[in-house]
Parts: structure tokens; C-alpha cells; sequence
């Protein structure tokens, strides 16, 4: 017998119809590329998409049709979202900060057949176009035709003003109701190894998603909530922000392009922004500019840190500097990206000092709708005691259970596990902590050593701004940690007080075997440590060292 309740298909555009409805006036404030701040409300916003959806059925795109998006997190950008997934086309969020190459590679893979880029993209946009031009049919700015940007395209592809089409359009417009299990919206993965992959969101993975992310024990955002998504609209739909936010009610402040730590506190502190969310690159920024401005965040009352572990020291500085709560996360492209996040329990609320620090490192516990487990190489499932580690498997509906176009299909298990490529223990409370991706692991003598808790710990001496442990070659036990360091401005790196730093914290044989200061690392368009080039560089570090 079934239940006797409503069958309503979970879509994309009930959520911004029910904050046009029920939170009308709240607002969503964003920094422009020109400079300025723009305000406007839900039920505009709603509006807005509504029109944007007359436009794009102008502009030929029917359902299924892939609609990309070079842009920062701004209003226009907001519209495109829900205007594209809500008429059953998809929202394929482009990062820019990829090598050209890479994003003609993605464009044309996706089959995108229209490009609205920011005007600040202007050079990039002409750079690939003619990589590009049997796929995009018309690239349109995001801007008024004051703005427009003076560029030639290929012929055959067409150069359009988003403000203009606007003005053109009517709202007439009914949002329609069709599978949920449709696709959405499309982001493909930074691809540290390989061609990257595209991960393919459907309307009732990205509603749930939004619903689990604002469980209170996760980001809890709520009607009063001032929000500043930092992490990018092009960076796994900025984690799910643009969806929740609405979902709550709360405000969003949309930080536009400058990201640095000056342009943030102005923002954050003249919105009166509560929440914000980002990797930790963007806290190091934030942290330097308020110790050096003097400078305070009165409103704010929680970073949510996710991306790549957060090291100890944001937790420490932000919240006894500052008082401001760090929440630590974790997810990926394949996973909507929330997996785990990190709130105390009644059993452990009364953590203080270093075993609360201790604690928070780990990047924290699966929502519901998300199961995990770790296994070893043989794939059999390891004891959740905290001390042992194995390769990391999620399930749940919304973690994708395949890659678009059918790549990487030996990261989904016949029995419904996506592998997540990450190495994890997991607690007897369920908290789960990361401590390498599977292909960084240094495996020394048959053991496993933790790349990343070990760059935790050298990035806590007071002289490194930034460090990166490798897997190097080494005769006798296959492999030996390596350390690559940056210097903070104006200090100099003593290798053997940089290595002191593990005294009584590692196992004596999990200490580094040399340390390289190297002028800077490079990173991902993610803001993830390139560990390959590194790799590729240092390998034979040891060997030539020994002659
Ligand atoms: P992406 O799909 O680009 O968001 O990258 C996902 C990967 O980022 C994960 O598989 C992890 O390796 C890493 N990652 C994400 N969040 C964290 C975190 N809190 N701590 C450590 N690594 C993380």
C-alpha cells in the first residue's frame, strides 16, 4: 500500500519561488565588477530569473541544452542559476581560473551552446573562442550596453549584452514541473590527474543537498543569517549557498572578484555578514590584513572551512583573536560537495584547549543522507577506532554515481560506493579525519606516513608561510617524506629547527627526511597544492642526495 501523501517533484525553481513568497524583501547584495553595490531582493531576483528564462528560450535553448557560466559570485550570476536549471536546461559553471586549454577542453566536452561570462573575462573569452566555436553559439556579457566589452569573435558566434536581452524579454514565464532526476547543473572536477571530469547535479540531489546543508548541526543558516559565500560559484555551486540561502531565507552578500583580505573585511563588516564560507587560503589572506590593520569582525560569527584541511593555527587565531567560530568541512565536486562537517556532541561539548583543537582538525561527521566507510587496498572495511586508515567510499543521493559522458567508471564500485581517492580514519564517534589523498600517501617500509598532518605541523612553526610533503624515492624503504617549505616575508628557514618542530608530536619515523625552501608552491585552480609537479620535480630528491 503507498503512503496518501502529495507527490511533489523536488525542482530547482521551487526554492527561489518560495523565497520570493515568503522572504520577498529579503536581500541579496553583491560587489560588481565596476566597483559598486547592488541591491536587490528575492522576489526581484525571482522576477528577473523568470525573464532570463524568455531570454535563453530566444536565444534557442531547449531542455537538456548546456548553458555556461565564466563569472564571480554576483546577482546576475544568481539569475542564471535558477534561470537555466529551472527551464530544464543546465548550468555549467566554469572556473577561470583553469589554463586556457583547459577550459576549451571542457567547453567543447560539455557541448556548452552559449557562454555568459563577466566583462572582466573579456580577454579570456577572445583567447578561447576560436577553440571554441563549434559549440558556443553566443557569448553574452554580464553587464549594461554602456559596458560592453570591445571584442572580436569568430564568425558564426554572436556577441550579446545581457542587459539589453533583458530589457527586450517579457516575464511570462510558468516554471515547469518535470522529473526531478532531471540534470541540473554541471561542474567538473579541478582534474589534478588526467582530462577533468564532469559531475552532473539533478534538481532533487541539488534540493536535498540544500536541505541536509542547512541542518542545524551543519550550516544552520537561518532567516536572520547575513551570508558571504567567499567560496566561488564556479567551485561546486559555492557549496551549495545559492540554494540554501534562499531555502532559509537568509541574506546573501555576493563578494564579486576581489577576494583579499581589506576587501572582504569592508564587505563583511559594512553587510554586518554572519556567515562565511571558503578554503583556507582565503582565511590566511583575511587573518594577515586584520593582525596587520588592527581590525575586527563585530558581526561576524562563523567561517565554515572546507576545500583542504584547515590548519590548526586559522581555528586557534580566529576564534580566541576574533571569537569568530571556525566549523570545519569536508566534500568534493562528486559529492555536492558536504560530506562531513564538524559540530561537537553532548558527549564532548566540554572539550576545551588542545583537545578541542584536536578535535576540530578533523574534518567531522556525515550528514544523514551521506553513509561512509573506509577499506584497505584489498577493500575490506577497517575498524572505525581512529588509528587505522583506508581509501574513503561514500554513497547517498547526492554523491554522482557516474561521470558525465561516462569517464572514471572505476571510481563507482558495482555495490554503490563512489571512492573518493582520499585516505581517512574515522573515530568510534563517527568523526572522520582525513590524512592524505590516496595517490600522496607515503608509503615508507610497507607503512603509510600522513602527508598533510605532517604539513600541518611545519606550517605551525613560526618561520613557514606555506609547505607541501612529497613522497621522494629512497633506496631502502621506497619512500620517505620530503619537505618543500616557503619562508614567511623576512625569515630565514633553519632546516634543523624547522624538523625539531615534530619532537613528541610524530613517530620518530615519520619525520621528514630533508626539508627544501623552495620561493613559492604552486596550486590548482581550486587553490589545492599541485603535489604531481611537485612530485615531478623532487622525486629523486633523496637519491641524488645519497650519491
Ligand atoms: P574538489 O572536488 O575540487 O572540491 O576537491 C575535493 C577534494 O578536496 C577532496 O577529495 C579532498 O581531497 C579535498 N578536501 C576537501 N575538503 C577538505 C578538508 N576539509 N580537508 C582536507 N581535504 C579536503
Amino acid at each position: 500500500m503507498l503512503g496518501l501523501m502529495q507527490d511533489h517533484p523536488l525542482m530547482i525553481s521551487s526554492i527561489i519561488r518560495h523565497a520570493a513568497r515568503h522572504h520577498a524583501s529579503a536581500e541579496i547584495v553583491s560587489k560588481t565588477t565596476e566597483g559598486a553595490l547592488h541591491r536587490t531582493t528575492y522576489a526581484a531576483t525571482e522576477a528577473r530569473a523568470r525573464r532570463l528564462a524568455r531570454v535563453l528560450q530566444g536565444l534557442g535553448i531547449r531542455p537538456e541544452d548546456r548553458v555556461a557560466t565564466l563569472a564571480w559570485n554576483g546577482y546576475r550570476h544568481l539569475e542564471l542559476y535558477y534561470a537555466v536549471s529551472g527551464m530544464q536546461a543546465i548550468c555549467h559553471t566554469l572556473n577561470p581560473r583553469l589554463a586556457p586549454a583547459d577550459l576549451a577542453y571542457i567547453i567543447n566536452h560539455a557541448g556548452d551552446a552559449l557562454l555568459f561570462a563577466d566583462t572582466t573575462f573579456a580577454p579570456l573569452v577572445q583567447a578561447i573562442a576560436p577553440e571554441i566555436r563549434k559549440t558556443v553559439r553566443a557569448v553574452v556579457f554580464l553587464c549594461g550596453p554602456d559596458s560592453m566589452p570591445d571584442i572580436a569573435l569568430p564568425e558564426g558566434m554572436d556577441l550579446l549584452c545581457y542587459e539589453t536581452l533583458m530589457d527586450a524579454a517579457d516575464e511570462n514565464f510558468a516554471w515547469p514541473v518535470f522529473d526531478e532526476r532531471a540534470a541540473a547543473s554541471l561542474c567538473y572536477t579541478s582534474g589534478t590527474t588526467g582530462n577533468p571530469k564532469g559531475v552532473l547535479y539533478s534538481h532533487r540531489s541539488t534540493v536535498l543537498h540544500a536541505m541536509a546543508i542547512n541542518q542545524a548541526d551543519v550550516f544552520a543558516m537561518r532567516a536572520r543569517d547575513r551570508v558571504l559565500p567567499v567560496v566561488p560559484m564556479f567551485h561546486v555551486n559555492a557549496w551549495g549557498i545559492p540554494y540554501a540561502a534562499p531555502m532559509a531565507g537568509s541574506t546573501l552578500i555576493m563578494p564579486g572578484r576581489h577576494l583579499d583580505g581589506a576587501s572582504l573585511t569592508a564587505l563583511m563588516n559594512g553587510e554586518r555578514a554572519t556567515i562565511s564560507a571558503g578554503v583556507p587560503t582565503i582565511w590566511m589572506g583575511l587573518l594577515m590584513h586584520l593582525r596587520a590593520s588592527g581590525e575586527r569582525l563585530p558581526h561576524m560569527q562563523r567561517f565554515v572551512i572546507g576545500g583542504s584541511a584547515c590548519p590548526r593555527m586559522l581555528f586557534e587565531a580566529f576564534q580566541s583573536e576574533f571569537g569568530v567560530r571556525i566549523d570545519h568541512a569536508w566534500g568534493m565536486t562528486e559529492t555536492s560537495p558536504l560530506g562531513t562537517y564538524n559540530t561537537l556532541k553532548s558527549t564532548n561539548a566540554g572539550l576545551e584547549g588542545e583537545a578541542l583543537l584536536r578535535l576540530q582538525e578533523k574534518q567531522g561527521r556525515a550528514l544523514f543522507g551521506v553513509d561512509m566507510r573506509i577499506v584497505n587496498d584489498a577493500g575490506e572495511e577497517q575498524p572505525w577506532d581512529g588509528e587505522h586508515t583506508g581509501h574513503l567510499e561514500v554513497r547517498g543521493p547526492w554523491v554522482a554515481s557516474a561521470y558525465f559522458d561516462g569517464q572514471g567508471a572505476e571510481a563507482f564500485s558495482a555495490d554503490g560506493w563512489f571512492a573518493t581517492g582520499d585516505v581517512a580514519s574515522i573515530d568510534p564517534d563517527g568523526y572522520m579525519e582525513i590524512t592524505d589523498r590516496s595517490k600522496d600517501v607515503i608509503k615508507s617500509g610497507g607503512e603509510w606516513i600522513s602527508s598533510i598532518q605532517l604539513e600541518n605541523i611545519a606550517v605551525s612553526h613560526p618561520d613557514v608561510a606555506e609547505a607541501a610533503i612529497i613522497a621522494a624515492t629512497h633506496p631502502k624503504w621506497d619512500e620517505r617524506p620530503l619537505l618543500l617549505v616557503v619562508a614567511k616575508p623576512d625569515r630565514e628557514i633553519d632546516k634543523a629547527d624547522i624538523l625539531r618542530i615534530y619532537d613528541g608530536k610524530v613517530a620518530r619515523w615519520w619525520v621528514p627526511d630533508d626539508v627544501v625552501v623552495v620561493d613559492a608552491l604552486p596550486h590548482t585552480a581550486t587553490g589545492k597544492l599541485q603535489k604531481r609537479a611537485l612530485r615531478e620535480t623532487w622525486r629523486n630528491h633523496l637519491l641524488q642526495q645519497a650519491g
